[in-house]
């Protein structure tokens, strides 16, 4: 990603430091979906625990809950933001790119609950 996309994206410098402001609060310091599963990630880790080795993956990133879909009121209300860790950050965003987002999902992507696939 070039920097001139991801401004047009909506990610300035303002974002980064909402961002990192964000991510330096002490209910932010680990992965929300990690979490879920028991795992305190603070970024650093794959989600079986193991150690990432790419330096440029070794961080938290703030996903946006609900795609803004450059909404601006979405963008910057930050009860839409959760800190997640990259690899569960590119689970997420692959499963919005493929329209799927249908709801709360289990840790492989499947719906969980009241769901035609589990009936
Ligand atoms: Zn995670």
């Amino acid at each position: 990603m070039t920097r001139t996309s991801a401004r047009k994206r909506g990610y300035t410098a303002a974002w980064d430091k909402a961002r990192a402001a964000f991510l330096a609060e002490p209910d932010n310091q680990f992965c929300r979906e990690c979490e879920k599963t028991g795992l305190l990630n603070p970024g650093t880790m794959h989600l079986d625990g193991t150690l990432e080795t790419n330096p440029w993956r070794m961080h938290l990133v703030v996903d946006h809950i609900i795609a803004h879909k450059n909404d601006q009121r979405l963008f910057w209300d930050r009860s839409n933001w959760q800190p997640l860790c990259p690899d569960h950050h590119d689970i997420i965003k692959q499963r919005e790119e493929h329209g799927r987002m249908t709801g709360a999902v289990d840790i492989n992507g499947r719906p969980v609950g009241a769901h035609p696939w589990n009936l």
